[in-house]
């Protein structure tokens, strides 16, 4: 759920990486994967275009904990299986939840076809013009905006519950290690409303600018929603 913003044309070394030994473009047409040596080059750049984060849940990932992911399954477009803008890097085998057994991100989605909320719709809470379409709450879940189209709001559904957004890992990582911090030093500061709004203020700037924050989006979701915006 962040919006990546692709570059307007593949970076110049995108066909390459994504050549076999034997000179022929290929990537999981086949089971010539392995044979893919460049692909890590392609991997490093497409991490580093999502700031070190999942596409899908914005944990932080690395080269080694992360996987390549077709946002449209080769299933459905093979021909798409190369393509940059349909290329996103997500985290890797995260752990069953333990209440339902389901895994989330693209192991849990496979190849169901998902929402393009990651692109063009996953706004940016801070632009007027956008329209955010999640709500995030203190427990680390996250739900459709209630009030949005229907069309809309069955897109923010269909993204979380395929994508299996409120795996229970994922709920508690965004309620305590990352909004539980900031509660808590929320909690410790002076009563005067003005402090508290200031405080808001304060952390909604620094993570808008840190384009790197894990859970990013859930973050400024949260807190514009706590002052008034
Ligand atoms: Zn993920």
């Amino acid at each position: 759920m962040q919006y990546i913003k692709k570059n307007d044309t593949p970076p110049t070394e995108w066909e390459n990486w994504f050549k076999t030994g034997l000179g022929k473009r290929s990537f999981d047409y086949g089971n010539d994967y392995s044979s893919l040596r460049n692909l890590g080059s392609a991997k490093k750049f497409l991490i580093e275009e999502q700031h070190g984060l999942c596409a899908y849940c914005q944990q932080q990932i690395t080269l080694d904990n992360s996987s390549i992911e077709h946002v449209i399954a080769k299933e459905h477009n093979k021909e798409l299986s190369t393509n940059y803008y349909n290329l996103v890097v997500v985290c890797k085998t995260p752990p069953k939840d333990i209440h339902t057994g389901k895994l989330h991100c693209d192991k849990e989605r496979g190849s169901k076809l998902i929402p393009p909320l990651i692109f063009v719709s996953n706004s940016d809470v801070n632009h007027s013009k956008n329209n955010a379409y999640f709500d995030a709450y203190a427990d680390g879940t996250i739900v459709a905006k209630p009030n949005l189209e229907d069309v809309h709001k069955k897109q923010a559904e269909v993204f979380i519950d395929v994508l299996n957004l409120n795996h229970q890992n994922l709920k508690d990582k965004r309620a305590k290690d990352v909004l539980g911090g900031l509660i808590t030093a929320y909690s410790s500061i002076s009563k005067y409303q003005k402090d508290k709004n200031s405080f808001w203020q304060i952390q909604f700037d620094r993570i808008l600018k840190n384009q790197k924050y894990p859970f990013r989006q859930f973050l400024l979701i949260y807190i514009a929603k706590r002052l008034g915006k």
